[in-house]
């Protein structure tokens, strides 16, 4: 009987391991609750720990296998796989997979796994004795196998592994005699314990390096494979004493013992911290857990006879069909991974094992016909048999998707719909976004992480105010502007800047809206900057980094380093804004084509939020057919307009403030014409006036240091006088709370004459379009509203300057009336707001804000300890919340349609470019989506998605 270890996990296992028992816990807790419709999602994929009497093993070998491609779910990716290829006699070894059921019972059961799954697993063991024609520990015949562990999604590197296992010191006499090398026996065991002694006892690798370096070095020798049997004898002892003094224990002799605690390291490793963040950026839940696969040994160390490697089926970089991959003669596969060796690209294995590639080939173009995708695969030839030990669907960057996609349609492997389901959304918006050259951005190390708003790669001199990026770059620099976090009048410097950088913020902060409408690459909330505006300089982790110097940053990732690296514009982009026509880019065709595929399947209409018309062409030729948002507001910024937008502010009387507005009618009449035109006669959703009138103004603590000033050098008295006045108005406009504050419709009520403006604006535009022969429908959007006589007032304005403008026009024009629903109130009343408004825009910007009480500005600052600490698993900014805003959004919908059968229903908060957030819409039945330009191609293909795979009132 095998001694039981006495080994305690470290502390950040032992952490993990207590979390994730409390996550089968809650699961289990959550099971037994009667599902509510909230709550029924949540409670059905937290996974109860399985009943005993359910099988936990799944053998496979000799062409027949327990389970199949259809239970990733239970079997995980590698387990899944394996079954596979057995029932289809594919050269397999034989082993048998411990299902991710089990990985739950550990958890659950505090790192303990119960007598029937054991004797499960000891008579599965058995089999595969019988299969291998070989026995665990034997020192005739030993049997060596492997634990990996396999989740139903790929990590690629994020959990362990162990390799030979089984071997003792009678067993690899064992090895010895039956392969004739003792070499290769010896070199099997001290890789072994070296493997075993770091993942399972957990002493560092170098411990182990450091024995080998000092083997090799007694011996003049510089290649591990220049070692003679003698000298891995050594290494071996060597090695059995660091396992003796590091771990306090000797290296366990019994092979049985050694697979129980294998095991179970795996099942560890699932909670290891890189495993946790790789399944926080890719969205895989922990609740899933990892099977282990224990499968019998085959060597590509044996000789020069054997080999290891692995492979794609297409190129995933590129998505080229070619085979690609690469291989190590006489090595293992950690070698392939470890960089010690360098391997050889797979091509050259025709040259060496010709009968080997020639299978391999073979069976790997069978596999990609038969899952009907790029397959990434793992091989071993032993002796110059093949054996095939992984296959899967591989993962590729978002051009590679799009090519392969589109080609295996062309070879009519898959069908367009199958295609538009094969591809990530997000591998879209990977297309549009400047690139970095992936070597070079790899070679220089990160200083700190940020929110991912806006993808992109950006590349620039640091600048701090939107003044100086603006003169940086009118002196041909790029820049990124660098901000603890930016305001309404920087975006002229957004404009300007390669990239946008922020300290502080969320998702849906100011920097990140604008950038991911600019399009501009963006990372908001890098809490570790320090910076220093008045010093112009920021530090980061003990770095210091002053204006003008070089700072570059992936939008994807969130990763900032402190470096120039070279970066190239997006083809797509450089079509759609007609710099290259579209017969010369095949990227563009491709990416354009499974958008029109999308568009067959989809039911949802795609809208933008763009307020510029440059900006609505743009999104015209990505595919949005109207806009879902235009804030206005963002017009009150453009060029030479701020100053008499601020008289309007600080105007103390109706007739100054109507004569500043009178200025602005004809610039914003002059945008909307721009936007309706650049629309196509689309619908265009244009809302009124929704932030706190002081963001217009100049800060408080700005205006003070200028008074300060020109009071010291007393020769400006009319200029004091004007900063006086405006610092007077400031102080009447501070508000403690301005989210909830005087904004939205709140301003229209107080100052009508602003909506009567903007509403003139808006129907003389398209009374000229009219007139011009474009027929547009405007709808009038109102935000805010919380209440159904909110709306009323306003709506009474709207027609009655309409009915003016179209009287003097002689034109008449279709327009609509509606509102935002953002606040809950508004979402609890939509059935009485509804007789009023002939459409709802869901905000779910403020929706959410304001249901989760998190300002949208500030969740930067505690979202990532909340996630860390498992309360969030998503930026509910950026995820639409179905749980909890979710509800809101479904009571509106149904009461608002209840009150008006026809009522138009469309979401304009960021989610509405957000897939997850889509299929949600889909679900509850909206008309459409609106999000930022850069993100329709994405909402097409989600919309398309959504519509394939849920349901309206699902
Ligand atoms: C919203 O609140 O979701 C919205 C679109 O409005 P804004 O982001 O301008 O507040
Ligand atoms: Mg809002």
């Amino acid at each position: 009987m095998a001694k039981k270890t006495t080994l305690k996990p470290v502390k950040a296992v032992a952490k993990a391991v207590a979390t994730m028992a409390r996550v089968a816990k809650k699961g289990t807790a959550k099971v037994t609750a009667p599902a509510k419709k909230g709550t029924a999602r949540v409670a059905a994929s937290v996974k109860k720990p399985a009943p005993r009497a359910k099988k936990h093993v799944f053998f496979f070998g000799n062409g027949k296998a327990d389970g199949d491609r259809t239970m990733r779910d239970t079997l995980g990716g590698k387990g899944s796989g394996l079954a596979e290829m057995t029932n289809a006699g594919l050269p397999v070894p034989p082993g048998f997979t411990i299902s991710t059921d089990v990985c739950s019972v550990y958890y659950a059961e505090k790192g303990r796994i119960p007598a029937s799954i054991e004797a499960e697993i000891a008579e599965n063991l058995r089999k595969l004795e019988k299969a291998a024609g070989a026995t665990l520990g034997s020192n005739e015949n030993p049997l060596l196998v492997s634990v990996r562990s396999g989740a139903k999604f790929s990590m690629p590197g994020m959990m362990d592994t162990i390799l030979n296992l089984g071997l003792n010191d009678q067993a690899v006499d064992g090895l010895k005699r039956r392969t004739q090398n003792g070499r290769f026996a010896f070199d099997s065991y001290r890789r072994f314990i070296q493997m075993f002694g770091n993942v399972v006892l957990e002493i560092p690798k170098d411990a182990f390096e450091h024995e080998l370096d000092a083997v090799k070095k007694a011996r003049g020798t510089a290649q591990d494979t220049d070692l003679d049997e003698t000298a891995l004898r050594e290494v071996v002892d060597r090695y059995k004493k660091i396992v003796r003094t590091r771990a306090s224990r000797d290296f366990p002799q019994d092979p049985h013992e050694q697979l129980r605690m294998s095991r179970d390291a795996v099942f560890r490793s699932w909670m290891n911290p890189r495993a946790q963040e790789y399944r926080r950026i890719y969205d895989i839940p922990d609740h899933i857990g990892t099977a282990v696969n224990v499968q019998m040994m085959v060597f590509g160390n044996t000789g020069d006879r054997s080999a290891t490697g692995v492979g794609f089926t297409r190129n995933p970089a590129t998505g080229a069909k070619e085979f690609y991959g690469e291989f190590l003669v006489n090595a293992q596969g950690e070698d392939v991974v470890a960089g010690i060796r360098t391997p050889q690209p797979i091509s050259e294995l025709e040259k060496v094992m010709p009968k080997a590639y020639r299978e391999l080939r073979e069976i790997t173009t069978r596999l990609e016909k038969h899952y009907k995708d790029v397959q990434d695969f793992e091989f071993t030839i032993q002796d110059e048999r093949l054996f095939m030990l992984q296959t899967r669907n591989g993962k590729r960057t978002g051009y590679a998707a799009v090519v392969i996609a589109t080609d295996l349609v062309a070879e009519k492997l898959i069908t367009p719909k199958d295609a538009i389901l094969q591809i990530d959304p997000e591998a879209l918006s990977q297309l549009l976004s400047p690139g970095f050259d992936p070597k070079e951005w790899r070679a220089i190390p990160v200083a700190t992480k940020g929110l991912p708003a806006s993808p992109g790669a950006a590349s620039g001199h640091v600048v701090f105010s939107a003044d100086e990026a603006v003169k940086w770059a009118d002196q041909g620099k790029p820049v990124i502007l660098v901000r603890r976090e930016t305001v309404p009048d920087d975006i002229h410097g957004m404009f300007v800047s390669q990239g946008i950088l922020t300290a502080t913020g969320g998702m849906t902060s100011h920097a990140a809206v604008v950038g991911r409408q600019m399009g501009k690459p963006s990372i908001v909330g890098a809490g570790d900057l320090e910076i220093n505006e008045a010093a112009r300089q920021f530090s980061v982790n003990g770095q210091t980094v002053k204006e003008g110097d070089f700072v570059s940053f992936d939008g994807l990732t969130g990763e900032v380093k402190l470096a120039r690296v070279a970066s190239k514009p997006s083809e797509i982009l450089q079509v759609v804004n007609r710099q290259l026509p579209e017969d010369q880019s095949d990227i563009y065709r491709r990416f354009n084509q499974i958008l029109t595929w999308s568009d067959k399947f989809r039911r949802m209409g795609i809208r933008a939020n763009a307020d510029q018309p440059d900006q609505s062409e743009m999104a015209y030729g990505f595919g949005a057919r109207g806009i879902g948002l235009c804030r206005t507001e963002h017009m009150f910024f453009g060029e030479g307009r701020i100053p008499i937008v601020q008289r309007m502010i600080l105007a103390d009387n109706e007739p100054d403030r109507r004569k500043a507005l009178a200025e602005l009618l004809p610039m914003q009449r002059g945008d909307f014409y721009g936007v309706f035109k650049a629309m196509h006669g689309e619908p265009v959703t244009i809302r009124t006036i929704d932030p706190p009138l002081h963001e217009f103004l100049p800060k408080r603590e700005e205006l003070m240091v200028e008074i300060a000033k020109l009071e010291t050098r007393q020769d400006s008295s009319e200029e004091l006088e004007k900063k006086l006045a405006l610092l007077r108005r400031v102080e009447q406009l501070h508000e403690f709370n301005p989210m909830l504050g005087h904004r939205g419709v709140r301003l229209g009520i107080t100052y009508p004459e602003i909506t009567e403006m903007q509403t003139r604006a808006i129907l003389e535009a398209a009374c000229q379009l009219a007139k011009e022969g474009l027929k547009v429908t405007p709808e009038i959007m109102i935000p805010l509203v919380g209440h159904v006589k909110e709306l009323r007032d306003q709506k009474a304005i709207v027609d009655r300057v309409a009915a003016d403008v179209m009287k003097e026009q002689g034109v008449k024009v279709n327009y609509l009336v509606g509102t935002m629903i953002e606040v809950p109130r508004g979402a609890m009343t939509a059935d009485q707001i509804a007789q009023e408004a002939q459409f709802f825009s869901f905000g779910t910007n403020d929706l959410t804000q304001l249901t989760f009480g998190f300002s949208r500005d500030d969740i930067g600052k505690f979202l990532r300890i909340y996630q860390d600490k498992k309360i969030l698993d998503k930026d509910p900014f950026a995820t639409f919340d179905t749980d909890g805003v979710g509800p809101l959004v479904r009571m509106a919908v149904d009461l608002g349609r209840r009150a008006r059968p026809d009522i138009k229903l469309g979401v304009c908060g960021e989610h509405g470019g957000d897939p997850a957030s889509i299929h949600f819409f889909e679900k509850v039945g909206l008309n459409y989506v609106s999000c930022s330009p850069y993100r329709v191609p994405v909402a097409r293909l989600a919309a398309a998605q959504a519509a394939l795979s849920v349901r309206v009132g699902d």
